[in-house]
């Protein structure tokens, strides 16, 4: 889909009553096609082609026809305000080529209207004259297929133009238009076996289509995100799967201009803003499963670059086995769900999946005896039995103000999206000690770095040591794919690291019985796990929990890798000592802990 002036063009709508006086700078961009002709009351003859006089007088002409297409154009203006809908120069305005399944050119042509933007079954129509025969045909007809109408008046010339312009789109779509296209995206499903075959189907798509199919190839291929990034050449698509991006394909720049066209239109973002970030959300169906996306937009040089995060409503929350938490570690997870009160962190880099563990956590307290209350920003998944809001830091509703106003709620459970400052922080130790269970997260690397980043923001040593219960730290590592997986024989450097880290593991837990093995997992690739050698992830973990001890220790200011040290006797083993502990089981592999762990 080579069309550049989707892009080019900027959306040329204005409503009624500000219908006046702002048009005269666009007037450049008219299209050579247009020409002086009748009021527009006349009827309009797409059959004679205007021509253009060749020659000398070809620039008079040339603004001629500007000042009389300028004119004609606030007289259209004034009439869509008096029918009280709304003026559209159509030739200028964006025409979605999806839009030629609904009204396909002949029939356009013919009713003089022009679909030109649909949301959902609201769709807007561009029209010359309400009162024509052909054209109240054809409303009628998109009214009994059930679309809600929203009519923009437009004047001929530019019904020309727009014509052309929906000329251009048939000659495109035309050939795509005969493969099978469906609603929902359950069609692709069985479509797209192959994650490769994804970049030769979109590139013969329409942007609908394209969208549609990349949307499934995420789904199967279990991504998180998908990145559109425009780049000087092409445009590159990547998926984060596991945690980690790959490039699934690249894109012409005239195929994407459509496709984020498209994007906008879902997402409800401004069409015609191209210069700020922008946000919106939408949601599609597949296997029974509704998706929500969010989408987030940045300006870049060569266009706008888009994340798409795609959020499983329909999710359902892991079990802490599932996570990948096992032995001691998953005993204490157990164990939280018994608390009565106090404060419980879970730390690490965006993407280490502190909301997953949360919202496990969250399912683990949820009966019906519980009052669960959170406050988040933004809500990612919706739980059943549980009460969660949305900050709204303009209206004050921020995570400070938002806790106490929620503890008014009698609550037992309440988890906050995160602590980030000292108001915060307060709120949350003072909800704790007042008899809640309060789970949250913290941007901190470690579980010891909690203490001294609670410490910084100006939280008092005799409000953290009562209050806080358990820090957790944790990454997610990516888990060898089943059905590819080999073992090799393990290397001298693998076993010099692994036999190292075992015995520091002793020094914490003299009771694990672990050997270096001979032989380690490797990550081969197969279709299954789209060639990346991984499926799934398991979680990597440490965990501290502050007993009379260790809350003795904060109030003595002690420093934390002293505390540490109380820690890692009481049988604490670190973030990384759990990957070893993974690795060796054959869970995943030494480069995925190093890589999470950055160590
Ligand atoms: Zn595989």
């Amino acid at each position: 889909m080579p069309d550049d002036q989707i892009s080019a063009t900027n959306t040329a709508v204005s409503g009624s009553s500000s219908a006046t006086g702002d048009n005269s700078t666009q007037t450049a961009a008219v299209p050579a096609a247009a020409a002086p002709s009748a009021p527009a009351s006349a009827s309009i003859g797409i059959a004679s082609e205007h021509e253009h006089g060749e020659g000398h007088d070809k620039d008079v002409n040339k603004v001629l026809t500007s000042i009389n297409r300028d004119f004609k154009e606030k007289q259209i203006k004034e009439r869509a305000k008096e029918l009280k809908i709304e003026y559209v120069e159509i030739g200028k305005t964006p025409i979605n080529p999806d839009l030629l399944r609904i009204v396909d050119y002949d029939i356009a042509k013919n009713a003089f209207a022009i679909p030109f933007l649909k949301v959902g079954y609201d769709l807007r129509l561009a029209i010359v004259d309400p009162e024509k025969a052909e054209t109240k045909a054809l409303m009628d007809e998109l009214k009994t297929k059930g679309f809600i109408l929203h009519l923009a008046l437009t004047s001929d010339d530019s019904f020309v133009d727009g014509l052309k312009m929906y000329e251009y789109h048939k000659k495109f779509t035309e050939k795509k238009l005969e493969t099978t296209v469906s609603e929902t995206r359950q069609a692709y499903d069985k479509e797209l076996e192959v994650l490769a075959d994804l970049k030769e189907k979109v590139e013969k798509m329409t942007s609908e289509e394209a969208l549609n199919i990349i949307e499934v190839g995420a789904i199967k291929t279990n991504a998180s995100d998908m990145h559109y990034e425009p780049g000087a050449k092409d445009t590159r698509i990547r998926f984060r799967i596991d945690g980690v991006l790959h490039t699934i394909f690249h894109v012409s720049n005239a195929a994407y201009a459509n496709m984020t066209n498209q994007l906008k239109y879902r997402c409800k973002m401004k069409l015609n803003i191209t210069n700020i970030p922008q946000d919106g959300r939408y949601a599609f169906a597949i296997n029974e499963r509704k998706i929500d996306v969010r989408v987030s937009s940045i300006p870049t040089e060569f266009g706008e670059s888009f994340v798409c995060r795609l959020l499983d409503s329909g999710k359902h929350f892991t079990t802490f086995e599932e996570l990948g938490y096992e032995g001691k570690y998953l005993e204490k997870m157990n164990n939280l769900a018994n608390l009565s009160y106090g404060m419980v962190l879970v730390t690490g880099p965006t993407g280490s999946g502190k909301t997953t563990t949360l919202y496990s956590l969250l399912t683990k307290f949820n009966d019906a005896e519980t009052k669960i209350i959170t406050l988040e920003d933004p809500i990612e998944y919706r739980l059943e039995g549980i009460v969660q809001s949305q900050i709204d830091a303009k209206r004050g509703y921020d995570f400070a103000g938002g806790l106490k106003t929620l503890l008014r709620q009698d609550p037992d459970v309440v988890m906050i999206g995160e602590i980030r400052d000292l108001d915060t922080a307060n709120a949350a130790a003072q909800a704790s000690l007042t008899g809640h269970v309060l789970l949250s997260t913290l941007h901190t690397n470690t579980a010891i770095e909690a203490i001294p980043r609670l410490v910084n923001m100006g939280l008092q040593e005799f409000m953290i040591a009562p209050s806080l219960h358990t820090v957790i730290a944790q990454r997610l590592a990516r888990r060898v794919c089943p059905a590819c997986v080999q073992k090799k024989p393990i290397s001298d450097s693998d076993r010099a690291i692994i036999s190292k880290n075992l015995e520091s593991i002793k020094i914490a837990r003299p009771d694990l019985n672990v050997a270096v093995p001979t032989e380690l997992v490797e990550a081969i690739g197969c279709e299954k796990c789209s060639k990346t050698g991984y499926l799934g992830r398991v979680v990597v973990c440490e965990m501290i929990e502050i007993d009379n001890e260790i809350k003795e220790a904060i109030l003595n200011k002690m420093a934390a890798f002293k505390i540490l040290e109380i820690a890692r006797k009481k049988g604490m083993t670190t973030m990384q000592e759990d990957g070893i502990l993974k690795v060796i089981e054959g869970a995943t592999t030494m480069a995925e802990v190093f890589r999470v762990t950055n160590s």
